[in-house]
């Protein structure tokens, strides 16, 4: 009784605040009765004391600061009923203003979907905007406002750990997926109860950190940053992002926690972002490490002036940002507009009307065990898969075979695989994650007998286990060897200079092999790992990355042909660590890259330029034929348009899916253009001995680039057009002409 009293009491406060106003108008009405302390409590975010294990205590003087209104964002508290007890403080402070919530959901919340690296190999981005959704519908049903995600940092640096949260090295591919990404985790409205805020994260080049290490130097070109970097931003914002976040890199000798070109001039300004930007957890602070700033005063007052609006658990806004006003070093306008972006999007999320309505465990609990979501995990997880060899056919596996050994580290722990920014729900029982052994147990249920041996671990130099692998697997018909990376070695500050599987575990493959069974090679992983043994010698290998709860489902239709795998790879896989970076999309050099004897050639002398996998490369147990490649126009002006079709026919015995990939080369440009580029792709699907014609259509906006003067602009001239299977797998091309 005393509740629902509270309740109306808190309701006729804030219905004050609404009544028919613009929420414009709202803001501008709240922030005149705030007090500077209060306002700069708004810029002030927070990580939880507890996060999901109960009871839950909240710190005596954080408490106290809820109720004083000095923050004004919370990461790190999860669940409906923790949420709801921060947020009853909060409604204890003089203006009652709620507490944001934010997470980091990065690939789904309770139900896990393949790391974002994974599904970006789907290539399908109703898939990825529908994972996106699920994980929105979970974290939002869990007192959740707000998701640190997507990452959309580029990165042709396999080195670096963090290629696992993004969608690889290319830009266009990264752009549409950040689109669909931020579609996915609004909605279409913010504040309706399914939804939380995105955030376009890590503003910006982080993922081209200098030999990548995490959290490294950046220093790059504005053409390349224009071109290369900033575009799956841009796609963010047009997406109706809500929110950016920054990034611990300097960018050409300024962190990027206080380059005002980058937030100001570029994301508030050119791109108009209404939305705001909140620092990297502690990045206003790391500036005085990074030899930027002599202390949190001047930390503040820089990251401020160039457009951080709120400081994520640095404490330098918190106590610097009054005295700094005071001494006239940041006017209250500069602290206004920053609090104006947060306020704004409280009201939009409906919190001034109910500042609990994402708190409801009932609503919780429903979310957290929808059935629906596991399915849609367990078929997202299998679209991840790509298939990188199968030269003996081996795959899909026969429904008629009688002896399965599944071997290797990965089989049956749950969380081996789970991948890196699981969030670990400890009070949810963790039974709901199919380990890959549940999932050809339930694949084949009592028709087959399935032998386990572990073999080794992930890391350990151990060949103990190698004796009962080998007792295994020969009394095995095939024989399904899972190795890879362990979850926490890809993720933040997880860089390797060393990219092989660990351990002995591509030993253990190589004595499996001596039995002369047909092998499937499994490889785990957060990132392209280098495993040329495994590669050259094995000719079953499917690359699994980490996929989630139903990991071990998805595995299993994949192996029994019940899902043909369909993925492609986002990033090239390096031959050895020495190619990196190594991307498809590079520039020629004056000289040849291959073979020219007497020549000093643009090579290494031990090791081809080419990768081991390339970008865009993935196989099918079907095979897709191109044919017919017609363009309606080969001159066109930058007004016109080219339709281009083609028919892709099904030659396989299989009904299966194939990525069509567009490509284009400028050939002269007034800078020097890539060989080649992603410019369109169509993911269809086809029956058995189907053909279908499909179009794309080239317009300006694929012509153009970012010319010297930093203009985006096409040139009359040339250009191929390459149609394919991958970058490296031009199946059909022609050339057309720009003409002025
Ligand atoms: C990461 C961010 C993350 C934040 C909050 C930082 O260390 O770089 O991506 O959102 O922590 O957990």
């Amino acid at each position: 009784m005393k509740k629902i009293l509270i309740g109306v009491l808190l309701t006729a406060s804030f219905l004050s605040y609404s009544q028919g106003k613009s929420i414009d108008q709202k803001v501008e009405e709240l922030l005149q009765k705030m007090t500077l302390e209060e306002k700069i409590g708004q810029l002030n975010q927070y990580t939880g004391d507890n996060t999901v294990t109960g009871p839950l205590t909240i710190n005596p003087n954080k408490q106290q600061e809820i109720k004083e209104g000095k923050i004004g964002s919370m990461l790190n508290v999860i669940g409906a009923k923790y949420t709801r007890q921060y947020q009853e403080l909060a409604m204890q402070s003089r203006l009652k203003i709620p507490l944001l919530f934010g997470l980091d959901v990065i690939h789904g919340h309770k139900t896990t979907f393949p790391i974002p690296l994974a599904e970006a190999a789907s290539w399908d981005l109703s898939a990825m905007e529908l994972s996106a959704r699920v994980a929105a519908t979970e974290a939002a049903a869990s007192g959740i406002h707000w998701t640190f995600a997507p990452m959309v940092d580029v990165s042709r640096d396999p080195r670096w750990g963090r290629v696992m949260e993004g969608a690889g090295e290319d830009t266009y591919l990264g752009s549409r997926i950040a689109f669909a990404r931020v579609k996915g985790f609004q909605g279409t409205k913010l504040g309706d109860l399914n939804s939380v805020m995105a955030c376009a994260k890590h503003f910006v080049a982080y993922g081209a950190a200098v030999g990548g290490r995490d959290y490294n130097s950046v220093d790059m070109s504005d053409r390349m940053l224009w071109e290369t970097y900033l575009p799956p931003f841009k796609a963010s914002v047009d997406a109706g992002v809500a929110t950016f976040m920054n990034s611990f890199n300097d960018l050409n000798g300024i962190p990027a926690t206080a380059n005002r070109y980058i937030q100001r001039d570029i994301l508030k300004g050119k791109w108009n972002f209404q939305g705001f930007v909140v620092s990297d957890w502690g990045s206003i602070g790391e500036m005085i490490a990074h030899g930027y700033c002599k202390d949190s005063k001047e930390a503040a007052e820089k990251a401020i002036l160039a457009g951080s609006d709120m400081d994520m658990e640095s404490n330098a806004y918190r106590y610097n940002l009054a005295q700094l006003v005071a001494e006239n070093k940041v006017p209250v306008s500069v602290i206004d507009e920053a609090v104006k972006r947060i306020l704004r999007k409280k009201f939009e999320l409906g919190l001034f009307d109910d500042p609990f309505r994402y708190c409801n465990t009932e609503r919780q609990n429903k979310a957290l065990n929808n059935p629906e979501n596991a399915k849609i995990a367990r078929e997202v997880a299998a679209k991840s898969i790509v298939l990188l060899k199968n030269e003996q056919k081996v795959l899909p596996l026969s429904k008629e075979i009688k002896t399965i050994a599944f071997i290797g580290p990965m089989v049956k722990p749950k969380r081996i695989n789970h991948g890196f920014w699981a969030v670990d729900l400890k009070d949810v029982d963790s039974t709901y994650i199919v380990s890959q052994w549940e999932g050809l147990q339930n694949k084949i249920g009592k028709k087959a007998k399935l032998l386990y041996a572990r073999g080794c671990g992930v890391e350990d130099m151990s060949k103990a286990g190698f004796e009962e692998a080998i007792q295994v697997a020969n009394q095995a018909d095939v024989v399904v060897v899972s190795i890879g990376e362990r979850w926490n070695m890809s993720g933040e500050a997880k860089s390797r200079s060393n990219l092989s599987i660990p351990g002995v575990q591509e030993d253990l493959v190589k004595e499996l092999q001596k039995t002369g069974k047909p092998i499937v090679v499994l490889i785990n992983a957060g990132r392209p790992l280098i495993f040329n043994w495994t590669a050259d010698n094995m000719p079953t290998i499917l690359y699994t990355w980490w996929l989630g709860s139903e990991a071990g489902n998805a595995i299993a239709d994949v192996l029994f042909g019940d899902y043909n795998p369909s993925g492609k790879l986002p990033m090239s896989f390096p031959r050895e660590e020495g190619q990196i970076p190594i991307y498809y999309n590079h520039f020629n050099t004056g000289r040849p890259s291959i073979n020219e004897d007497k020549v000093y050639k643009s090579a290494y002398i031990d090791l081809p330029n080419s990768p081991k996998f390339p970008f865009g490369y993935g196989l099918s147990y079907s095979y897709f034929t191109y044919s017919d490649l017609k363009l309606s126009k080969k001159k066109i002006k930058s007004n016109e348009t080219i339709e281009v079709t083609l028919n892709i026919t099904n030659t396989g015995s299989f009904a299966g899916e194939e990525v069509v990939q567009l490509y284009l080369r400028d050939q002269v440009g007034s800078v020097v253009r890539p060989i080649i580029e992603l410019k369109d792709f169509q993911k269809i699907k086809l029956a058995k001995g189907e053909t279908k014609t499909i179009s794309f259509t080239i317009d300006n906006e694929k012509l153009s680039f970012y010319n010297s003067a930093l203009e985006f602009a096409s040139e009359p001239g040339s250009f191929d057009l390459m149609i394919g299977s991958s970058s490296a797998d031009i199946r059909l091309s022609d050339t057309f002409e720009l003409i002025p």
